[in-house]
């Protein structure tokens, strides 16, 4: 159990755990995702933008060299003229028009012959500029473009050179050069950060500076001798970019450029052998998953706390309530236990008191039989003394006839007394728990001679109907007994103002029971007692004269043999009672039953 309850916290920590930081990843993963895809939207806009202007600002100067080609005086003088000094003015004021950084023209030697800055310290006219490919391409009769860094004053810039033909002859070659570091002066102050490289992957435009003239990767002996021979970048270390590329989420480029990252767009400028790369600082990047994660996981440990403490505060309010519910019942069942303890007791009260009161109430009636006992004895007696006295006189007058007879009036008056005390004997017999096979047959003439006397006195009339075979139950007779006289002496006492008093007694057999009828033509059960006429202590009787006890003594002994007992008023007139009771089973022939002693 213990282990089970350990298991499932575990995977509860574990479950919040994941949700926690899965969800805050998750969301961070959206947000790169977002973030890159819109990066490549937008580098893609930045990149057009940068590529347009480096190539509207070549373009600019595109048609130069071709206008200092076609000028007659050009090639008048590649063709021997002497007009040097001339064509110098003229590619001075077509410099300054144009806007570009030096035009000159090269003769088919490749020496520069006029320039723009013929004026300057470090004019180019007289150079050889032979080995440079533009002059070569120039010199192949098609337009020659080249990046690299001058001879003389070591500035970089982007040289486009056009034949000079006259006659249709190639005489020599004219040259625009354009200084691209004002561009890059933009991109810097704009803040972006991009560069622009070569065919051999060497940076010749950057918005920093210090990545100008560095390499994507390290160049083949082959390149750095072509480069060199060129004089492509005289003074210049080529050195390798400490660059490192990776892809990011499966489409974007991310490159590491020292310590700084970046995520990367490139392309190659169309019509030239550049490609433009554009790139943004990762840390932006960083930024924003951290603050969208950190926020996701604080909103999310937020929603976790306040669960946590609501639920912890739910199981105090449980606890409590469950606790103030144990004591509740606890107190409940101290309640209960000494209530049934004072149940117990008040049964065992009972119980001693109903002891008490069948004892008391065979006492009673022992006493009221002592008074018919009394009556019926008192006249034998008076008669038996008569008698003698007659016995004497006659034992005189010698009648020994008529002694005889008187003698035998005499035994039979002793036997009739007899009948009388059996009579006390058997109901004075201690009763015991013990129970019997009985006729009820014998119970009910049995206590019908005991409360003869009273019938008598009180001018009741008896209607008894009995079975000619027993009718025999299991119980104790004398309890049975005294349940009858109980209902003779009640219902005596109900008649005791009807003239006509009548008492019925039936007994009868149905089925598997005995059904005695007990019934009387007086007043009839008086409706404030009916329905609790078997309880205790309910009696309509005047004090001293009844305690209401009877009856309810009566149903418990009926009960004891499993039967029922039931009262109610007759129709007409009158009360009755009905007793009910399971028959004895049949006994095997021989065996002896209390009511083969009754018959006795
Ligand atoms: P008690 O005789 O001491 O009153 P019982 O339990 O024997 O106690 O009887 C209870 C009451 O039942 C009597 O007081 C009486 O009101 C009523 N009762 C019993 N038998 C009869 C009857 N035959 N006719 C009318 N009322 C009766």
């Amino acid at each position: 159990m213990l282990r089970k309850i350990n298991a499932a916290r575990i995977l509860t920590i574990m479950a919040y755990v994941l949700f926690l930081a899965g969800i805050p990843l998750g969301v961070g993963v959206l947000v790169q995702y977002d973030y890159l895809d819109g990066f490549e939207g937008m580098s893609n806009e930045r990149l057009n933008l940068y590529e347009s202007t480096l190539l509207a600002e070549l373009k600019k100067y595109e048609y130069l060299p071709y206008l200092i080609a076609e000028a007659g005086i050009v090639s008048r003088m590649l063709h021997g003229a002497d007009n040097a000094g001339q064509v110098n003015l003229f590619l001075e004021e077509a410099n300054s028009i144009a806007g570009s950084t030096v035009v000159y023209v090269l003769d088919t030697n490749g020496i520069v012959t006029a320039a723009s800055n013929w004026r300057k310290e470090n004019s180019f006219i007289g150079l050889d500029l032979a080995f440079r490919p533009y002059f070569q391409d120039a010199m192949r009769g098609r337009q020659g473009r080249f990046y690299g860094v001058g001879v003389t004053a070591g500035n970089p810039g982007y040289y486009i050179s056009h034949p000079v033909r006259s006659n249709g002859k190639l005489v020599g070659v004219a040259v625009a050069k354009i200084v691209l570091s004002p561009l890059e002066a933009i991109w810097q102050e704009g803040g972006e950060t991009l560069f622009v490289t070569d065919i051999h992957g060497i940076i010749v435009l950057a918005s920093r500076p210090e990545w100008k003239y560095r390499t994507l990767s390290p160049l083949s002996a082959p390149t750095l001798k072509s480069i060199h021979d060129k004089l492509q970048f005289p003074e210049v270390k080529l050195y390798p970019l400490p660059i490192h590329t990776a892809t990011r989420l499966g489409f974007a480029k991310e490159v590491t450029i020292g310590k700084e990252r970046f995520l990367e767009k490139s392309r190659s400028i169309p019509g030239m052998e550049w490609t433009i790369s554009y790139l943004m600082p990762q840390g932006q990047l960083w930024e924003r998953t951290l603050g969208i994660s950190l926020t996701t996981f604080v909103i999310l440990g937020l929603g976790v706390l306040t669960r946590f403490f609501l639920r912890e505060r739910r199981q105090r309010q449980i606890a409590r309530i469950q606790a103030m519910e144990a004591d509740r019942i606890r107190s409940i069942n101290k309640k209960l236990e000494q209530e049934v303890e004072e149940r117990k007791r008040t049964e065992h009260e009972l119980r001693a008191a109903q002891e008490e009161l069948v004892q008391a109430g065979k006492l009673a009636a022992l006493g009221e039989m002592a008074a018919a006992i009394t009556h019926e004895l008192n006249q034998p007696i008076a008669a038996v003394k008569t008698y003698v006295a007659s016995c004497r006189l006659m034992l005189k007058r010698d009648k020994l006839a008529d002694v005889d007879t008187t003698l035998v009036k005499i035994s039979e008056l002793g036997d009739r007394m007899g009948t009388v005390t059996g009579q006390l004997k058997s109901f004075a017999r201690k009763s015991t728990d013990k129970k019997n096979e009985f006729d009820l047959r014998l119970a009910i003439q049995e206590s019908l001679t005991l409360m003869e006397h009273q019938f008598h006195t009180e001018g009741c009339r008896l209607e008894l109907f009995l079975t000619d075979e027993p009718i025999n139950v299991v119980g104790n007779r004398v309890h049975m007994e005294q349940v009858l006289i109980n209902l003779f002496r009640n219902a005596l006492d109900a008649l005791q103002h009807t003239d006509d008093a009548l008492i019925g007694v039936s007994l009868r057999k149905v089925k598997e029971r005995a059904k005695i009828h007990v019934w009387d033509n007086g007043p009839g059960i008086d409706a404030s007692v009916d329905k609790r006429i078997f309880e205790p202590f309910v009696t309509t009787k005047k004090e001293g004269s009844g305690v209401g006890l009877g009856l309810s003594i009566s149903y418990k002994i009926i009960k004891d043999m499993n039967g029922d007992f039931r009262a109610t008023n007759r129709p007409d007139r009158g009360a009755e009672f009905f007793v009910h009771i399971p028959l004895a089973r049949t006994r095997k022939t021989g065996e002896k039953s209390d009511a083969a002693d009754y018959s006795g």
